[in-house]
């Protein structure tokens, strides 16, 4: 028997009818704008009585706007319904551990200004920073009517209390980003873990087919995952679940800053490749990677060239990255995994190691499509702006 679960019944009785059709429609303005209110009906199913009574709701709060005059089916003239971009701002921060940007976008996540500086390592002037050049970033934009703050960081996130739980790669450990910017800027401030943005980013502005099951793996100083399973970030119960980056995948391996030992991220991220190359090179034990001597897309580039120990040491991370996403298509039957991350400049030659283990290792599952994410699109970034639109808008339909 089916049971059903009171509490969550709970909330959707609170998150009425009229706000679910309202997202609806604004959903389908966003993906299909411009768009009449004929077509509205049709695609949503709803009454046209409710969306005119919606279209008049969003015309009269300024999200969208009548534009040009398109024809009906029937022939008729009907004006023809957009976003407003006017209107609204989004502002997005992307935090990493050496650069912080700021960013403006619309409401179709297109970037209209964003700068960047350098992270402070410590997190109480990090937060004074941010905030400070927060608040420089709204002055000169007094036209604009924000609409709220997403933060993408390399860390857990809380969701509850949205506080940072720990930022391995920072040291930052149980800090609030967002208190001090809502008490400055009077706005919402979603905090969201940077994979996790990365996979709001592909559902939300992704250049391939919408899907409701996938996976995102970043790889740079460490390793983060976003899960998204039948259209929801997956958060546990402490909202930061779903990161498998310092999942034990070596019993007693290498020495992890986390505690542990043998994690993920100890052996396919960045600083993983780097450890090796080293060791191949003067047969020795793991040395901080200040002391490399080498950076990342440098030693790519001498793996390129042919440099034996640099290819090796690339294809060695790449085939502990198949391992790693082997592990998650078989427990979560993603329809696709993307990754993202300097690693993907090298994509062929990567993605063919990870092919072949997926292959070998996921039998039954191995129709899952890899993919590897444009960096150009800042996809932590465009992440930061989709946490924000999904207070406003439905979460993107499946055509
Ligand atoms: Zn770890």
């Amino acid at each position: 028997m089916r049971k059903i679960d009171l509490s969550a019944f709970q909330t959707a009785t609170n998150f009425t009818t009229r706000d679910i059709n309202r997202r609806i429609v604004l959903d389908l303005i966003r993906t299909q704008q411009p768009i009449s209110r004929a077509d509205i009906a049709r695609r949503s199913g709803l009454q046209r009585s409710t969306i005119t009574q919606i279209a008049d709701q969003l015309i009269a709060q300024n999200w969208i706007e009548e534009g040009e005059a398109g024809r009906n089916i029937r022939g008729r003239k009907s004006r023809l319904l957009q976003l407003n971009l006017e209107r609204a701002g989004i502002l997005g921060i992307n935090v990493r551990p050496l650069q912080t940007t700021i960013a403006q976008a619309d409401l179709n996540g297109r970037f209209h200004a964003q700068e960047s500086f350098l992270t402070p390592r410590d997190p109480e002037h990090f937060v004074r920073e941010l905030t400070r050049r927060v608040r420089a970033f709204l002055a000169p934009r007094p036209g604009i009517r924000w609409e709220g703050i997403g933060i993408s960081v390399p860390g857990a996130v809380d969701q509850r209390t949205q506080r940072i739980i720990f930022s391995p790669n920072l040291g930052w450990r149980d800090l609030d980003l967002s208190h001090e910017l809502k008490q400055v800027t009077g706005l919402g401030v979603t905090v969201e873990n940077a994979s996790n943005a990365c996979a709001l980013a592909e559902i939300w502005f992704g250049r391939a087919a919408p899907v409701r099951n996938l996976i995102t793996v970043t790889v740079a100083e460490g390793i983060g995952t976003g899960i998204i399973l039948n259209g929801e970030l997956v958060h546990g119960a402490s909202g930061a679940g779903g990161e498998f980056g310092h999942v034990t995948l070596v019993e007693d391996g290498l020495p992890c800053p986390c505690g542990n030992r043998g994690c993920w991220e100890r052996y396919s991220s960045n600083s993983a490749a780097l450890d090796w190359h080293h060791q191949l090179e003067h047969k020795r034990q793991a040395i901080p990677e200040a002391m490399h001597g080498l950076s990342f897309p440098e030693l790519m580039q001498r793996a390129a060239e042919g440099e034996p120990s640099a290819a090796a040491a690339l294809d060695r991370a790449a085939h502990y990255l198949g391992v790693g996403i082997a592990m998650l298509v078989t427990g979560f039957a993603p329809e696709r995994v993307v990754v993202i991350g300097e690693i993907t400049q090298a994509w062929p030659r990567v993605s063919a190691i990870i092919q072949e283990i997926v292959r070998r290792r996921c039998g039954m599952y191995q129709a899952v499509e890899l993919l590897a994410a444009n960096e150009a699109d800042q996809p932590r970034l465009r992440g930061a702006i989709a946490m924000v639109l999904q207070h406003y808008f439905a979460a993107p339909r499946i055509a």
